[in-house]
């Protein structure tokens, strides 16, 4: 039985961090009265007629520039018609045959490796609305409401090069696609608001063979854990029946996110059947190279390139510093932490480890943490100059997460300091080594193991607040060991 290669290509939809819509002065806020955000231009009425949001196409020129696209000095708007409620023009204004982006790529790091994924095309088009269907689903609804506050609203549409070749893979691209378009400010990527949405095309091919397959599209990817899952699952389903001799339909699969299946829902369209025509009311856009330019130079660093540096300048593993720039709240936490407390490798331990364990738990963001940088370094001050040890530091953070109070205050009001000063430490040791003759003379006689023995019985008995390596070094200069 041949062994298959998975072939992938990811279709994204962003919508873009605009104030206004696409077309029209119509607010893009989220949440709002339906159909209180509308005009007649958003509303698809006759007569209306469009004027293009200059922000819209800036924000899809850094989008392509993060990307690595090449930015067409010329580009089209087309209209793409299908008829369905949500849509009032029975058309979507969007970008077919000369798109806005074009040939970019995006570099995973994947452990060692480094693989690049192709972008075919970034392309403008606007939102259609939303139905509430009245019922369980579309079939058994007794009725369907419109709103159309989303009509309208600014989109990117990403489409990458059947370059994936996994379902992990995939996951590892959006979570990349997703910084990158929160770097640069494009879009707020929240998939559960569905501002982030994807389509996966997917094919099997024999191990070798340098043509594609026939691919399935899948649909109603809600999460990222819902991509890998679904391609999981469609993997497993192409490969039976091609190893059953059977052929893969092109179709687009509906995803089932409560049964873990993909279903059928209909043939694919081809273009042709979008009727595509250029919109007689848009002019072609011409972006000229001095806007480029301009958008270029005011990126910020981009999550590559602060990778890279994290590296370099703080001599950090590719590991850590892939973790801490996959957000830029998270990397501008870590970088003002540093500033104060100039080990970035414990900084990098404390961020990765308990900070994003906490900000995960909690589904706060790096910039939401109740913990500042600040008070971040205010604790691992403590734990440098040895006032807290590793294991009470980490539940004066916890604490300082609770109450939002600061490292040495609570490490006061609960009397956590760490006993440092011999003469406090002596006492507990003299009653220590009264106790216990055994290993005492165990000690004497050679048996350094037994050192282990006493430095735990004067830690319970200061109740951990002895510093261990302290008392290591008094019992052994005790027992001139
Ligand atoms: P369509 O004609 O169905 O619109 P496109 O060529 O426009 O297909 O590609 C749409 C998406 O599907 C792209 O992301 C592309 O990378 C991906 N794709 C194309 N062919 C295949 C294939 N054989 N297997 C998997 N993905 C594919
Ligand atoms: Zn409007
Ligand atoms: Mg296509």
């Amino acid at each position: 039985m041949a062994d298959w290669e998975v072939v992938i290509g990811l279709e994204i939809h962003a919508e873009l961090l605009t104030k206004s819509k696409v077309f029209c002065g119509c607010s893009t806020e989220f949440g709002g009265t339906p159909n209180s955000q509308v005009c007649p231009v958003c509303m698809g009425l006759p007569g209306a007629l469009p004027v293009l949001n200059r922000q819209a196409v800036e924000l899809a020129i850094r989008a392509g520039l993060a990307l690595g696209c090449r930015i067409n000095e010329f580009s089209q708007f087309d209209r793409k018609h299908y008829f369905y409620p949500d849509l009032p023009k029975a058309y979507q204004v969007s970008q077919n045959h000369l798109p806005i982006c074009s040939d970019g790529k995006v570099e995973l790091h994947i452990g060692e490796t480094t693989c690049k994924i192709g972008i075919e095309r970034v392309h403008l088009e606007e939102e259609a609305g939303k139905s509430l269907h009245a019922g369980e689903n579309i079939m058994s609804a007794a009725y369907s409401l419109l709103d159309y506050n989303r009509s309208g609203i600014g989109l990117i549409e990403i489409v990458t090069k059947p370059d994936i070749r996994s379902p992990e893979e995939a996951r590892l691209f959006l979570e990349k696609l997703k910084t990158l378009l929160e770097y640069t400010e494009v879009s707020d990527c929240k998939m559960e608001e569905g501002s982030l949405r994807c389509d996966a095309n997917i094919s099997l091919r024999p191990q070798g063979s340098t043509t594609f397959g026939v691919k399935s599209e899948i649909k109603n990817l809600n999460s990222f854990r819902a991509v890998q899952r679904a391609l999981e699952f469609e993997v497993e389903r192409q490969k039976e029946l091609l190893e059953a001799g059977e052929a893969v339909i092109p179709e687009t699969r509906h995803w089932d996110e409560s049964q873990g299946m993909t279903f059928s829902m209909r043939s694919k369209e081809k273009a042709a059947d979008y009727r595509y025509v250029p919109d007689p009311n848009l002019y072609p856009l011409k972006v000229e190279s001095q806007w480029v330019e301009a958008v270029r130079r005011e990126l910020p660093e981009l999550p590559d390139a602060r990778r890279n540096r994290f590296i370099e300048e703080y001599d950090l593993p590719p590991y850590d510093a892939e973790v801490l720039t996959t957000s830029r709240d998270l990397a501008e936490y870590f970088e003002a932490c540093v500033r104060e407390v100039h080990d970035p490798k414990l900084v990098s331990n404390w961020v990765m480890g308990e900070v994003l364990r906490w900000l995960k738990a909690h589904e706060l963001e790096a910039a939401e943490s109740p913990v500042k940088p600040g008070g971040l370094a205010g604790l691992l001050k403590l734990l440098q100059e040895n006032v807290v040890s590793n294991l009470v530091a980490k539940d004066v953070l916890a604490e300082m997460f609770a109450t939002g109070k600061a490292a040495d205050v609570i490490v006061e009001e609960k009397g956590w300091k760490q006993i440092s000063d011999s003469d406090s430490l002596e006492a507990i040791i003299d009653q220590v080594l009264a106790d216990h003759p055994g290993p005492v003379a165990d000690v004497k006689g050679g048996k350094t193991k037994a050192i282990g023995f006493l430095v735990g019985q004067v830690m319970k008995a200061s109740k951990g607040a002895a510093n261990p390596q302290k008392v290591n070094e008094l019992i052994r200069g005790r027992l001139q060991a």
